[in-house]
């Protein structure tokens, strides 16, 4: 039996099981899709069963999607710039890996299907909530070359990693795109007013009592809202359903993230088929 999975800490309430399994039967191969909850000193032991084949291939998330890009022989461009990467192949006893979270998110962001944003950046203000993994990979989305936006500004708990990730950005990418912070939150509100697209990078919002991440009141009627949350229908979404132009949470980022992977795992199949199992078996397993 060939054996994928997905390797994080604190991993039960993974997704990510259901979509790779139903893929896997509707490819028709047989293989089994397990969560690999590891802690950082069984990682060497794990990596070893990948680069010997006893796994085939993963998914990585939350906390080691940066490390594991030390455990890789090679990885696509996306890898360098973002900094982490969420799916790795075996190919011939080389390890190879990639960052399906920006595919995920550039197609959830730009297309048209049911529950995409349908929004083109080019030329646009956004304003970014939270500077980490995730976030990474949507600078890196809003700053390709023929469809980066004008301005970016990142706002994070953290105003230091903030300012880091867009230094970093502004350093090695050299984008056209402006990248800037926001300080606290009378910015953030004089910017939200200003963002033709705002998105939700961060935690905030999926337990009922978080605070707000902004006053809600300063959204306006031509903006447009990606909150990257899927597992609940949070604060921000409910509030942008009524008061923006267009919102959506993370469910088709989730999802298409899922068809790129198993499509890194399984050359030549049919991606229709592929991504209407997953959504089946998410919609079936998702309690939103
Ligand atoms: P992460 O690496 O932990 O980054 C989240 C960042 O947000 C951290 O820097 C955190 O600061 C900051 N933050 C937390 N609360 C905040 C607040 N109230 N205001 C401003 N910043 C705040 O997590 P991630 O992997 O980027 O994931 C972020 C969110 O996106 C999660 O909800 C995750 O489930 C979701 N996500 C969805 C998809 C999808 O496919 N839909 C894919 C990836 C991620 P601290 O570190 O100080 O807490």
């Amino acid at each position: 039996m060939k054996t994928y999975g997905i390797l994080g800490k604190s991993i039960s309430y993974s997704l990510s099981p259901y979509m790779h399994r139903a893929a896997f039967k509707a490819a028709g191969i047989e293989a089994d899709y397990q969560i690999f909850d590891k802690t950082e000193s069984q990682l060497d032991g794990f990596f070893s069963d990948l680069r010997k084949g006893v796994i085939l291939g993963c998914n990585v998330t939350i906390p080691y999607k940066e490390k594991a890009v030390l455990y890789v022989d090679k990885y696509a461009d996306e890898v360098k710039s973002i900094g982490a990467l969420n799916t790795i192949v075996n190919r011939n006893g080389r390890l190879e890996g990639c960052n399906t979270d920006y595919f995920g998110f550039r197609d959830a962001l730009t297309g048209k299907a049911r529950g995409d944003l349908g929004f083109e950046p080019r030329g646009k203000n956004v304003f970014l909530f939270g500077a980490g993994g995730a976030a990474k990979a949507i600078v890196f989305s809003l700053t390709r070359k023929g469809h980066s936006a004008k301005k970016i500004i990142i706002a994070d708990v953290e105003v230091e990693k903030a300012r880091t990730l867009a230094d970093s950005f502004v350093k090695n990418e050299k984008p056209d795109t402006l990248i800037s912070v926001a300080e606290d939150r009378k910015q953030y509100e004089e910017f939200v007013s200003k963002s033709d697209l705002l998105i939700n990078a961060t935690p905030c919002g999926m337990k009922k009592d978080d605070d707000p991440l902004f006053d809600y009141r300063y959204m306006h009627y031509k903006l447009y809202v990606f909150d990257l949350i899927y597992s609940v229908e949070s604060s921000l979404l409910k509030e942008a359903k009524t008061r923006a132009k267009k919102a959506v949470g993370g469910i088709n980022m989730l999802l298409r993230q899922a068809v790129y992977a198993f499509s890194y795992w399984v050359e030549n199949m049919d991606k229709n088929v592929i991504e209407h199992a997953m959504r089946d078996a998410l919609m079936d397993n998702i309690r939103i």
